[in-house]
């Protein structure tokens, strides 16, 4: 966002595998940036590539930014940041100042959030992502966004650096919803496109047959676009998006049905079957891997 042509000083907080390549894209564009992460090594990266200031507290990234963005592993820890007891985020902002999150959280616990931060005069806006690492690279990620109109008008050339659709879902925490629920579809697509792929393998078809046909045909979803062959049949299960972060999405909209007493038939099934995959696995395993607990 830009007042009076001037970019306003950004934080980002959360520089994993996605928000490297995100904040990298904020830095590019012009804008005074302060990250701030546990891991060292991420801090590094992002400082050795850009103009990133590294901050060591969050109190010192709070003061000196007027947005902050929110790019880490779950609401637990997007809780801990913004109120956790020694320094949290939150009483270091300055009224006025808005907090993005744009992490994949539970709506559930945005919709709290929200609040809180309103009494301190700060707005709040969930902007969760969906393109992967590859996308957040060329800065062409899909973006929903949930949360009041005017506070997301004012920060849409701040994440217009970062995607190239911006979906207005609604209310506050729907952007989170909605990318549960995209991560549901997703998952339930991987997984039919890997079971497809073992069982034609089985049968003695080739994988690239297997794929070539699903690709021209209406089985076609993104995963037989994207995954099956790069990450699977190549064996190198280096998408840059880990089975727990999934495994997690699907909870969230498995959690999400519940509240809303909606019938789901997959869900459960959906659920279990991500739940023991991470479970043998590991959640750092990539989540194409996925594929390796069909031949157990
Ligand atoms: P990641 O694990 O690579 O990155 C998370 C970062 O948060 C790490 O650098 C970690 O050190 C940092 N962190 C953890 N706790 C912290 C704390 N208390 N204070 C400051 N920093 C802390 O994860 P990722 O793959 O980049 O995913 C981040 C979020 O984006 C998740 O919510 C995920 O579900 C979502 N997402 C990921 C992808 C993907 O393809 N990887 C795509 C869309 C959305």
């Amino acid at each position: 966002m830009t007042i009076e042509n001037r970019k306003e000083a950004v934080g980002f907080i959360g520089i994993g595998k996605m928000g490297l390549p995100m904040a990298s894209r904020i830095a590019a564009q012009g804008y005074p940036l302060h990250v701030y992460d546990i891991s060292e090594a991420a801090l590094k990266a992002i400082c050795s590539r850009t103009t990133a200031r590294a901050q060591k507290t969050l109190k010192d990234l709070g003061r000196n930014c007027e947005v902050v963005i929110l790019m880490l592993p779950d609401s637990e820890v997007v809780k801990r940041v913004l109120f956790g007891e020694k320094e949290g985020l939150a009483a270091h902002l300055s009224r006025g100042s808005v907090v993005i999150d744009m992490s994949s959280s539970n709506p559930s616990v945005t919709r709290e959030i929200g609040p809180q931060l309103k009494e301190a005069g700060v707005d709040f806006i969930d902007a969760p992502v969906s393109g992967g690492v590859k996308r957040a690279i060329d800065g062409s990620l899909a973006i929903m966004a949930g949360g009041d109109s005017a506070v997301i008008a004012r920060v849409k050339p701040l994440l217009s650096t970062m995607g190239q659709t911006l979906i207005e879902t609604g209310m506050l925490g729907s952007g989170h919803a909605m990318k549960a629920l995209n991560n549901y579809v997703s998952a339930a697509g991987l997984l039919a496109a890997c079971e497809a792929l073992k069982v034609g393998s089985d049968f003695g078809i080739a994988p690239d047959k297997i794929i070539a046909v699903l690709n021209a045909s209406t089985g076609k979803n993104n995963s037989t676009e994207n995954k099956l062959m790069q990450f699977v049949v190549s064996k190198r299960f280096n998408s840059g998006f880990s089975l727990g972060l999934m495994r997690k999405d699907i909870s969230i909209a498995a959690d999400l049905a519940k509240s809303t007493g909606s019938r789901t038939l997959l869900g459960e099934v959906l659920l279990k079957s991500w739940a023991d995959a991470e479970v043998k696995l590991g959640g750092a395993a990539d989540h194409t891997e996925i594929f390796r607990i069909l031949d157990r």
